[in-house]
């Protein structure tokens, strides 16, 4: 039977543990706001060693969702969900239950595939509730809409630094080949600029030097190359008292998460004057695709391309903000968000 119990936590509106003994499921959902929309954010699957772990996660990951749904201007707020489980132990009725446990939430929580999780486990979890996203046959795969929204916050980014966006002839040095930096990659190839890559499977970054014309450098020299833009695509924190005294850019733009290891990384790049496109901003592709499906009428490719080119505006305002009020980009970022939610929360509309 699923037990569930409110965990306190403050600054969010609802968090609760739910525990399943006889299905094997131990998990907590987060909802941190839903002062724009109902809280979307995907379903995490990991051996986290204790539930204190697990909670620092989904609060820091929920937190998150808020912010990256007001800045692409979402009608959404924040929230998601972690299974502590090991991913090699996954069953069906683990899902099942993580199903009735996001049904608990009566749609103020919406769930998606996340780490260790994928479509067609959220094909079960939507055995017992509707409120979740990103299942087959709707919006589809999101690493190559996602890879388009980096791409635009690229060439926002080149014309902030620049003053013109022309991607042609520029050298952008992209860490990690997988799903969406081999799309991203080819994304600036064809525009005429210059690819260096480089990740951690030799044939990945292979494929894309092949594709692309590029060049392939090591995995521990790629943020170390002389470009316009160093575009990290694979892990986060990569932006850290090693790193950003080595980097020989002008800018930062790409997919991964997380990629500033503390909030004062953001402004040692300022103070090196390298800009940074924050994470959230640019990869808010994917997320802008899955929200279609919640649009009244369902999933339109050309509207969800549409709402995607705002990304490129988006991020200019932010640049704007950062350079008025003398704040790195990164702190920019939360406040463009948090102007949206105030606006929303005080009835202002939330333009
Ligand atoms: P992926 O697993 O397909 O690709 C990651 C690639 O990075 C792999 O090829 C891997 O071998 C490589 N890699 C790992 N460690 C590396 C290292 N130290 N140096 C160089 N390469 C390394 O993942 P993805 O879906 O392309 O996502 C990439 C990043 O973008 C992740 O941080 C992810 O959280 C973020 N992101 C992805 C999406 C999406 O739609 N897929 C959306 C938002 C954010």
């Amino acid at each position: 039977m699923l037990e569930i119990t409110d965990i306190p936590a403050e600054g969010y509106e609802l968090v609760r543990r739910g525990v399943d003994r006889e299905r094997g499921l131990h998990a907590i959902i987060a909802v941190h706001s839903t002062v724009l929309g109902p809280a979307l954010g995907g379903m995490r699957l990991w051996p986290y060693a204790s539930e204190e772990e697990a909670l620092t996660d989904v609060l820091r990951l929920a937190r998150g969702m808020t912010y990256k749904a007001a800045c692409a201007g979402l009608d959404l707020g924040g929230g998601k969900s972690v299974i502590l489980g090991d991913p090699a132990a996954k069953t069906e009725a683990m899902f099942e239950a993580m199903g009735e446990f996001v049904e608990s939430f009566g749609g103020r929580y919406i769930t998606a595939e996340d780490v260790n999780t994928r479509v067609e486990d959220m094909g079960v979890v939507a055995r017992k509730t509707r409120h979740v996203v990103g299942l087959e046959g709707k919006s589809g795969n999101p690493s190559p809409k996602t890879a388009r929204g980096v791409f635009l916050g690229l060439k926002a980014t080149l014309e902030e630094v620049f003053g013109s966006d022309e991607v042609a002839g520029r050298t952008v040095a992209i860490e990690g080949c997988g799903s969406v930096g081999s799309i991203y990659a080819q994304l600036v190839a064809d525009a005429g600029g210059k690819v260096v890559c480089a990740d951690i499977r030799p044939e990945a970054a292979e494929r894309v030097a092949e594709a692309t014309g590029g060049t392939i450098v090591a995995p521990d020299e790629i943020w170390k190359v002389e470009c316009d833009v160093y575009g990290p695509c694979a892990l986060g924190g990569v932006l850290n008292d090693e790193t950003i005294p080595e980097l020989r850019c002008r800018a930062v733009c790409g997919a991964a998460n997380n990629q500033l290891l503390e909030a004062r990384h953001g402004d040692m790049l300022r103070e090196r004057g390298i800009k940074y496109a924050p994470d959230y901003v640019v990869n808010a592709g994917g997320l802008i695709n899955v929200y279609n499906e919640l649009v009244p009428g369902g999933y339109d490719e050309e509207r969800a391309l549409e709402m995607m080119d705002k990304i490129r505006q988006n991020l200019l305002e932010i640049f704007a903000i950062s350079r008025e009020e003398g704040i790195s980009t990164a702190a920019a970022a939360d406040r463009f968000a948090e102007r949206r939610i105030e606006a929303a929360r005080s009835g202002a509309g939330n333009a």
